[in-house]
Parts: C-alpha cells; structure tokens; sequence
C-alpha cells in the first residue's frame, strides 16, 4: 500500500525587515579628563580599561605602580602598543574602567569621606598592581566606613575575600552572624549581591541556619536529676514541674527574644539565667544537680563556636603586594 508521506505544514518564512538595521558598532571613547591631548605629554600613551581610552604620562603611571612598570614597560621601547587609540594597551578584563579610575582619581583629588563604591574600586586596583599608598588610604576609609555601619558586612565579607584581606573576615562574619541582621534583610539586595559570591552566602546562610537551630533545640525542657536522698517520691512530680514552669516561662521567652541585647544571648541565658536561678517548689539538691548538667551543654557556647567555624571557612590568604613605592 502506498503511503504518503504527511505533508508538512507550510513553512512559515519570517518576515524579513527591509533593510536589516546596521548596529554601528561603538568603539572606545575617550575619557573627558584622563585623555591628554596636550603635546607636551611625550611619554603618553594610550591605554584601554573596557570601554574607554585614557592617554596619560607612561612615567606618570610607572611611578605609582611598581607592577605597572614591570608589566608595561616591555612596550616601552618601540611603543607600538599604547601609541594610539587604534593601538591601546589593553587591561585585563579584572581592571574595570571605575577601578582604573580609582587609581587616577586618587592622585588628582582629596576626598574627606570617599563613597563605598570608590573603595571598593580603589581597593580592587590597588591590590591587583600593588599600589601600596592607594591601597593604604582606601582601606583605612573602608574599614572605619565599616565599623561605623556605614558599609553591610557582607559587602565586607565579599571585598576582603575577593581581594585578600584576612584582617576583615572576621569582623565580618561576626557581625553577620548577628540576630538583628537577618539573612532576609539583605541576601536578595542586589547592591550587595553584587559584591559576594555564590560561596560566601551559602556559607553566612549556613552560619546562620546552625544558630538558630542551637537556640531552638535549647528550647526544649531539659530533663530535671532528682537527689534521691532528698527529693521523696512524693515530691519529685512538684519538683519536676516547678523546673518545667521554670523553663517554659523563664528560658524560653529568652530565647527566642532574638535582638543584640547582651541577655539575649546563648552564654548569658546559661550562664546567669540558668546557673543562678532559683526555682520554688524544686528540692535544692535536685536543682543543683540539674542545673550542673544543663549548663555543661556546649550549645551555650554555639554562638561562639558557630561564627569561629565560619570564619575560618571562609578566610583567605593575605594577597601579597610588591614592595612599597619608591618616590
Ligand atoms: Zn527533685
């Protein structure tokens, strides 16, 4: 029997525009201040950070930057490259034109309280060529910037460990692993998504998540040691219930307050709450020996050794810098 093949919908041909639009292609533009056109500048040359064209003193930049010498001066005796726009030296895609700038800026104007986003940038370009007196201005603003809560210290976080700096992971992970800053309150903000990297939220998340577990499993009613000698079998229901009411009324609430107040904290609430409480109702003996046990529990301690654990997942190497500048 014949079999036709099924014949196939028409093809339906896509309308094609009349004339397809050219996209110009837009090459680098000069940068209004740091493209020197003046002749005097003879030891210019042209150099190209993603988009834009820059036209400065060779000797200039060499001076600020040992790296930047020892990398560039190859081109330095028959200046193909860098000699002009259609010839640039080309940073490597690491160095933004914002970062780039950073660097020029900085010997151009004094800023009293540089913004975030110049640190940052500043810090970026200083630690990748070793700018050891830029990287030295824009770190003591950033760190102080920080510990006046003017920077998130998840930006912190992401900034040091892109660009090895041990001395802030820990400040950072501390204050991170603060109950008043939630993950919530900043893990969807893009102006800080944008400094941290997969790793470093899903390890805060992690601390985070470990700390709130510690205190809710600490929630449960602990459970009471009878001095038998003491505490008759009659007793003992009056007792364990006394410790029950204890917990549940006293503890409890505490622990779930969740705010930086120091007696919302784990090693307050076990070390002053519990050991000194006083329960009516409960034979001192089994009290004493209840309480004995309870804070022996290494969860008091979790907001300590939680936030240890995290930092040290998440340290990194100091980047090390060639040797300061000369003049
Ligand atoms: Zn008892």
């Amino acid at each position: 029997m014949d079999q036709t093949p099924p014949t196939p919908p028409p093809t339906q041909i896509p309308e094609q525009p009349d004339e397809p639009e050219m996209m110009p292609t837009i090459g680098p533009t000069r940068h209004p201040k740091f493209y020197c056109i003046s002749p005097t500048l003879t030891d210019g040359i042209v150099i190209q950070a993603q988009n834009t064209l820059y036209r400065l003193s060779f000797h200039g930049l060499a001076r600020g930057s040992h790296f930047f010498a020892s990398v560039f001066s190859i081109n330095n005796g028959d200046l193909k490259e860098g000699s002009s726009d259609e010839c640039p030296i080309i940073l490597p895609e690491s160095i933004t034109s914002d970062a780039f700038e950073a660097y020029l800026w900085y010997d151009t104007k004094y800023e009293e309280n540089p913004s975030q986003e110049y640190l940052i940038n500043a810090i970026s370009i200083s630690r990748s060529w070793s700018i050891q007196h830029l990287f030295g201005y824009a770190f003591d603003h950033f760190r102080r910037q920080f510990f006046l809560g003017q920077i998130h210290p998840a930006v912190v976080l992401g900034v040091a460990r892109k660009n090895g700096i041990p001395d802030l992971i820990e400040p950072a992970v501390k204050a991170l692993a603060k109950p008043s800053i939630p993950l919530a309150s900043w893990c969807t903000s893009p102006g800080i998504l944008h400094h941290v990297t997969l790793e470093d939220i899903c390890k805060i998340s992690r601390m985070k998540e470990k700390l709130w577990t510690a205190r809710t499993a600490l929630c449960k009613v602990p459970p009471i040691v009878h001095d038998l000698a003491s505490c008759l079998q009659d007793h003992r229901n009056i007792c364990s219930g006394s410790w029950r009411q204890f917990w549940l009324l006293e503890v409890v609430p505490r622990l779930l307050e969740l705010n930086d107040e120091l007696d919302s904290r784990l090693v307050w609430i076990g070390t002053d709450l519990v050991a000194k409480a006083k329960v009516e109702g409960m034979a001192r003996l089994c009290l004493a020996n209840t309480v004995q046990k309870v804070v022996a529990n290494a969860g008091w301690r979790a907001e300590i050794w939680i936030p240890e654990g995290a930092v040290e997942s998440l340290m990194v190497p100091e980047r090390m810098m060639l040797a300061p500048d000369s003049e």
